[in-house]
């Protein structure tokens, strides 16, 4: 049974006085997907939980992967077998627990020629098998016919083959939300906005985090029997706050996507292509973009929340795709979004960003706090019961098992999307077009959604008045980038409905929240510089 709970941007003075008051088993620092799914699954395990963001939920890593479930074929070409299998098994729990969130579509490899597409089809049989793939889910070859069908715009003068399989395409910041409320459902607290800035020690030992509210600039502490650092690229930054002169662990890497109107590129499956240096990137179809990603390279500024996306990276990108498709070819300008995210690898030195390994590692800290790094978006399950490993044996207790099929917020129905949105357009008067989309971001929760407003936001777009308030009310947001980038998603999969929204959006959460003028004006310029800033390739616009 699927159990939510609400983030009310409205109670935030409440949980910041519960959250001083309380003392948790667990203290958990960084609110991406690795403290999300750990928040949920020791919650789900009896442990009180105290989870806090210094930013919004998913602000880090967690909102600009390339959205894919998947066990990662080329991890099998690095030899990493076993990580291959477990994200591939992984796949499937995440179909199970969050249907919406786990949309299946074709991974399509196209191939010169047959010794190509032998050679592909090999890797995949060895990597079904390892997923324990169904037979209903298995690859399928295509020729130079099934193309012309399926994805008329490959150069099939070069490209006349292609081997086909099944991967899974999430939406990453709604998967940290899905289970941060399914945390909160199961009684543990969460504040955003709210970072760690010390660590407190108590008979050698660090018992709490000193925190500052970063809305109103209010200072607490919060008490905790085990203290997890879960804070991704930021995880040796928090480290150094208990233990200033801990060794270098991590390795970032900086990932950029480029996203082109459909129109430009409209195919229907995710291709697979090759750079100019033998790297793998994708290009996949969503709403009204094509996104095309990712790079892979070391990065040595340090973490920050905005790595910038460079004229390389865009041109690195677009290269691959007049190699890949019979279309005009594609120019900077054609680019209508773009983001970068850092991946936290645990360094393997000697070696490149693109060949380190992804595999997770857990470090305890002289004062028992609980650092982890690397891993994968899909992994997030796994690498939760890792950690509560290290923090059962802090608390010198054993914690009981939780039921692996509870199913996330939203994801409590059969898999069916189109008869869910059927009954959305029937049953909780969605608009045709939305109804869909809607299933897609809040499954089940959609009715709720719909209840509160379902009136376009901004003529002809879909972007509906209950989703703001939705996400207001039971998903945390506090600025309208919030709501743009990291709920909706519209800064992602539809930038032009994104940029007419932003005023729109500011004025109902005024109303919601009580804001004065000034404060429209301050969030609809912030957030307009944002997007502009997204495609920014030569630097800052000021
Ligand atoms: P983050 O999401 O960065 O979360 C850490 C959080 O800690 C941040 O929100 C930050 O604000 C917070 N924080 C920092 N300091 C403090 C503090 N002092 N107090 C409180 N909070 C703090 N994986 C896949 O499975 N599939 C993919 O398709 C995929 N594609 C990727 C593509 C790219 C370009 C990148 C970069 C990664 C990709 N990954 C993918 C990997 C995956 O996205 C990451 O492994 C995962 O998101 C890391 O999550 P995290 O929670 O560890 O880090």
């Amino acid at each position: 049974m699927a159990r939510a709970g609400s983030i009310s941007t409205l109670e935030r003075e409440a949980t910041i006085t519960a959250l001083e008051q309380g003392s948790f088993d667990l203290v958990l620092i960084g609110g991406g997907i690795t403290g999300a799914g750990t928040a949920r699954e020791a919650a789900s395990r009896g442990l009180s939980v105290a989870l806090l963001e210094a930013g919004d939920w998913a602000i880090g890593t967690s909102s600009r992967s390339s959205k894919l479930i998947h066990g990662g074929l080329r991890y099998l070409a690095m030899g990493d077998v076993a990580l291959v299998r477990e994200t591939a098994l992984e796949r499937k729990q995440i179909l199970r627990i969050a249907p919406h969130l786990a949309e299946p579509r074709w991974m399509v490899l196209p191939c010169r020629n047959r010794a190509t597409l032998l050679k592909f089809r090999a890797a995949v049989q060895v990597y079904e098998t390892l997923g324990s793939v169904s037979r209903a889910d298995r690859h399928v070859n295509w020729s130079s016919g099934d193309l012309a069908r399926e994805e008329p715009l490959i150069a099939r003068g070069a490209y006349p083959w292609a081997c086909a399989y099944r991967e899974y395409l999430t939406d990453d910041a709604r998967l940290v939300l899905a289970n941060l409320r399914g945390a909160v459902g199961l009684g543990a607290l969460a504040l955003s906005y709210a970072p760690v800035e010390e660590i407190l020690l108590e008979h050698g030992r660090a018992s709490a985090v000193r925190v500052r509210c970063a809305r109103s600039g209010c200072e607490f502490r919060v008490r905790g029997r085990c203290i997890v650092n879960a804070a991704g690229p930021w995880v040796e930054t928090v480290r150094r706050l208990d233990e200033p002169d801990a060794p270098d662990w991590l390795h970032l890497s900086k990932g950029v996507h480029v996203a082109v109107a459909a129109e430009r590129l409209p195919i229907h499956h995710i291709l697979v292509m090759n750079t100019a240096d033998r790297r793998t990137i994708f290009a996949i179809p969503r709403g009204q973009v094509t996104y095309l990603g990712t790079t892979d390279t070391s990065y040595r500024r340090g973490p920050e929340a905005w790595p910038p996306v460079e004229r390389a990276d865009v041109e690195y990108l677009l290269e691959p795709v007049t190699r890949y498709f019979d279309i005009e070819p594609l120019a900077v300008h054609d680019v209508v979004g773009a983001w970068a995210g850092l991946r936290p690898l645990v360094a393997q030195p000697g070696k490149p960003a693109s060949e380190i390994s992804r595999k997770d590692e857990i470090l305890i800290g002289p004062h028992g706090v609980v650092s982890i790094a690397g891993g994968k978006l899909t992994g997030y399950r796994p690498m939760a019961v890792n950690v509560l490993g290290k923090v059962a044996q802090a608390l010198g207790q054993t914690l009981p098992d939780a039921d692996p099929d509870d199913e996330l917020p939203g994801g409590d129905f059969d898999g069916d999307l189109d008869g869910l949105a059927e009954k959305l357009t029937h049953g909780s008067g969605a608009p045709a077009d939305a109804a869909r989309p809607l299933a897609r971001l809040y499954g089940t929760e959609a009715q709720r959604v719909l209840a509160l407003g379902a009136e376009p936001l901004v003529p002809g777009a879909r972007l509906l008045t209950g989703e703001v308030d939705w996400a207001v009310c039971e998903e945390g947001a506090v600025t309208v980038e919030d709501i743009l980038y990291r709920r909706n998603r519209s800064a992602y999969w539809a930038p032009a409905v994104a940029r007419e929204a932003v005023e729109p959006v500011a004025r109902r959460m005024a109303g919601l929240l009580g804001w004065p003028e000034e404060r429209v004006r301050e969030e609809v310029s912030a957030t307009r510089a944002r997007l502009a800033c997204d495609l920014a390739f030569d630097g800052p616009l000021e």
